[in-house]
């Protein structure tokens, strides 16, 4: 069953090329684990201070940011990640740390702290071969997730984030994550989940970088067998068999379908044992046009403060339908008034799609633009500048230009 959802009735985001709420910083291409849904090859290669230093000019030249997500391969490989974080933080910008955790202590999370981090996104899901937890479901998983979310609330005053990836194997556990995120609504501020996505598909379609047809198996994964079109409303109806009124307020559409969400915000507000409501379409929009008035950049992360404070928000209940929903259940139970109300974010994502007429469906506005022979591209789709030097266009088989009339085939090459 997927949910009813319409595009027109939801706030779209205002993010764009230009000035968008973040940037991708890709410090090395080493990773610790080796996650089946990783779209990127583990290469044991580091950037230079020097060259993070060129990719943020790259940002400051190209884009309005307010935070820049440091990711990679996973940033805690570097040896020099708390100077990174400093370099983002001297620069302006909030500094968001990707990371599977596996390399993370408090000792080290102070000293990042120290040198100005806002935040952390731990990626953790079932399908990561961690060691000591194979075979775990994701539910058990929850426990991991503690371990950290506990860990940054000890340090404090820092966001801290969840991403999944949602396979076709474990849409059903969503639910579940969700209910977790509530009972720790008070030190987890978002959850993201992630719909499973394959960089290519050459049973459905030919690659070409320019006029050259290349070979995609090396960008494939294993093949998973598992489907590779779970899309939002796929979530949104798995959370509703719990939750009914969940209601997400904005979105990111695609670069070549209106009505696609390629990032779905639902903000929620509760307390561990009860989400009163959630925020309306407009309520979040005068949150990113407020900061952008104030501080002439749209809002990445909202400080830990600032979501405690969901009660407050209560006062804005002329502007807001979700708002004066809440209220009027405060009205009819007046004792949620004098409780602290935390707001919490649901993320959605779901990466690129190819239409069937080859027409590649991205996000439009993406948020996570990395940096590619200084220029911005991309981040999820690095790989193929890094094999073919450009993107690559998808051109249904049954259109395929005929044998004879096709260019040199490109061998994939791998860097290392
Ligand atoms: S286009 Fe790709 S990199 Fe950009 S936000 Fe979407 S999935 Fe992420």
């Amino acid at each position: 069953m997927t949910a009813a959802l319409d595009h027109r009735e939801l706030y779209r985001l205002p993010w764009n090329l230009s000035d968008n709420a973040i940037a991708w910083l890709e410090p090395t291409m080493k990773c610790n684990l080796a996650c089946e849904g990783c779209y990127r090859a583990n290469i044991n290669e580091h950037k230079s201070l020097e060259e993070i230093g060129k990719d943020l000019d790259v940002f400051e030249r190209y884009r309005k940011i307010d935070g820049i997500s440091i990711a990679g391969g996973d940033p805690l490989t570097h040896p020099q990640v708390v100077d990174i974080v400093r370099m983002v933080a001297d620069r302006g910008w909030k500094p968001i740390l990707n990371t599977n955790g596996l390399a993370l202590t408090e000792d080290l999370l102070r000293e990042m702290k120290r040198a100005g981090l806002f935040g952390l996104t731990f990626h953790i899901d079932s399908k990561q071969h961690r060691p000591k937890w194979k075979n775990k479901t994701e539910q058990e998983h929850n426990a991991l997730r503690l371990h950290f979310a506990e860990m940054v609330a000890r340090v404090g005053g820092l966001t801290c984030s969840f991403n999944s990836t949602i396979y076709e194997d474990t849409l059903d556990s969503i639910p579940d994550l969700v209910a977790w995120a509530q009972e720790h609504i008070d030190i987890v501020h978002v959850m993201v989940f992630i719909c499973y996505r394959e960089p290519a598909d050459p049973k459905r379609f030919d690659y070409y970088a320019g006029a050259r047809k290349v070979d995609v198996s090396a960008l494939t994964y294993e093949d998973t067998g598992q489907r590779v079109d779970i899309s939002a409303h796929d979530v949104v109806a798995k959370i509703r068999e719990r939750w009914p009124d969940f209601a997400p307020a904005a979105y990111l559409n695609g670069t070549e379908r209106p009505d696609s969400f390629k990032w779905l915000l639902t903000v929620r507000v509760g307390t561990r044992k009860r989400i009163y409501g959630y925020l309306g379409h407009k309520m979040v929009e005068m949150a990113q046009v407020w900061n952008h008035l104030t501080t002439g950049r749209y809002m990445a992360y909202a400080p830990p403060a600032m979501v405690r404070r969901g009660r407050s928000m209560l006062l804005l209940w002329p502007f807001d339908r979700g708002l004066r929903r809440m209220l009027w259940r405060a009205l009819r139970s007046p004792s949620l008034l004098f409780r602290r109300l935390y707001i919490q974010s649901i993320m959605v994502i779901t990466p690129v799609e190819v239409l069937d007429d080859g027409r590649q469906d991205m996000c439009d506005g993406c948020p996570d633009m990395t940096v590619w022979n200084g220029e911005l591209a991309w981040s999820c789709r690095l790989e193929e500048c890094i094999h073919y030097g450009q993107f690559m266009r998808t051109v249904p088989k049954e259109h395929a230009i005929p044998q004879h009339e096709q260019p040199d085939l490109v061998t994939l090459q791998h860097t290392e």
